[in-house]
């Protein structure tokens, strides 16, 4: 490597600060490791952060581990279906699978690059009891349609919002939407970070019941109080065989702040997209969905498609960019390609024409809050190298 040579330009980092590392070194000092009051404050700045009186936050240790906890107490199990997108992580539908239920993929509108309500529609069989909408990169799912499905045939509606904090769908923050249940993601990569963790939204007091339950082996304190007006503070029953999907306080105390930060961020980020915006301007890239109306846009992801004009193939691009110094990714590459789920369900790239040809095209190019404007330059120049061949 050269002297002059660029520092490696990650796809993503968190921001981390020093309020974060302060709450976490006041966490280790407290004695009070695991789940307990830096957890009840995430929950309930998590709760008046969406703003809507009634909604019940419940942290867990992973947005996988959520959307377990959310389908098992919709009484998702064998011989149901759930519909869901094949353009996402793998964990939407594995949580399926968990539960003994059957997946059904469909394919996305490519305009939006979410799951297309029409192909939902189509998809409805008897057995169907639950769809699962992912707003991917952090642009909101067509919700009103989804919802308007759900209602018309009796369906649960569990939104992956792994990708959508803060994003908003009609005006309505992601999470207050009227959906079953909501979940979103703190892995390190995702708009804010508890390192891993996740957070599960529902207004629903008896599935929230469940899933407290649920995350934590199956216990339950609420049997006692039948009998006596106090429960002693050793005193619980297993109700059920539960989960062990608990957030511990050290990553919670990540989250408090985290969360606080959460509109900075969101705003950062759309300045990065407004930035790549211009600075891709004129070449062969068709730039990332944008939030539909005044909606906001969570900008998890910055996503382009090469062109049929572009000069060379995605892999190419993507190495190029790499030789540049600058890392990327694909989100995703689609379920229905993947050996368990095409071999589980003989699928075919034909079956998701919109899909197959966005994952062919598409690369996933930096965005997260510490990149510079001089990054989305550099960024921008290395693609201009790249597709002038
Ligand atoms: C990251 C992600 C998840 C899983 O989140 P974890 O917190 O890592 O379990 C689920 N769905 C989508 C779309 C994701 O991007």
């Amino acid at each position: 490597m050269t002297s002059n040579a660029l520092p490696f330009l990650p796809f993503a980092l968190p921001e981390i600060g020093e309020e974060e590392i302060a709450e976490v070194v006041d966490t280790l000092r407290s004695g009070w490791l695991t789940t307990g009051p830096k957890t009840k404050r995430f929950e309930d700045d998590f709760a008046a952060f969406l703003g809507q009186p009634g909604l019940h936050c419940m942290a867990v240790n992973s947005a996988t581990a959520g959307l377990h906890l959310a389908l098992e107490a919709l009484g998702i199990g064998p011989g149901d279906e759930v519909i869901t997108t094949t353009h996402t992580f793998t964990s939407t539908a594995e949580v399926v699978r968990y539960l003994g239920a059957d997946v059904v993929l469909v394919d996305i509108d490519p305009a939006t690059l979410c799951i297309d309500p029409k192909l939902v529609e189509a998809a409805i069989t008897p057995r169907t009891k639950a769809i699962v909408p992912v707003h991917y990169g952090g642009r909101a799912a067509d919700m009103a349609a989804i919802l308007g499905i759900a209602l018309a045939h009796g369906l649960k509606v569990v939104e992956d919002a792994a990708h959508a904090l803060p994003a908003t769908c009609g005006g309505q923050l992601v999470g207050t939407l009227g959906s079953d249940t909501t979940v979103f993601s703190f892995y390190a990569n995702k708009t804010i970070t508890t390192g891993e963790g996740g957070m599960v939204v529902t207004r629903d007091a008896s599935l929230a019941k469940r899933i407290r339950t649920m995350r934590l082996h199956g216990m339950s304190r609420d049997a006692f109080d039948r009998f006596t007006a106090k429960v002693p503070s050793w005193y619980y029953e297993i109700v059920a065989p539960g989960f062990k999907y608990n957030l511990t306080d050290i990553a919670s105390a990540l989250g408090i702040h985290q969360l606080r930060r959460a509109r900075a961020f969101q705003q950062r980020r759309s300045e990065i997209a407004a930035a790549y915006g211009e600075a891709l301007h004129g070449l062969p890239l068709t730039p990332p969905p944008e939030a539909a109306g005044a909606d906001l846009h969570a900008w998890h992801l910055y996503v382009v498609r090469l062109t049929d004009e572009a000069p060379i193939e995605r892999d190419a691009f993507i190495e190029s960019l790499y030789a540049s110094g600058i890392g990327c990714s694909v989100h995703y590459i689609p379920l229905h390609q993947q050996p368990y789920w095409r071999d589980r369900y003989g699928l075919s790239a034909s079956q998701f024409p919109h899909s197959q040809r966005a994952y062919e095209r598409l690369v996933s190019l930096p965005i997260y809050t510490r990149m510079t404007r001089a990054d989305v330059l550099r960024v921008a120049a290395a693609a201009r190298v790249a597709l002038s061949v």
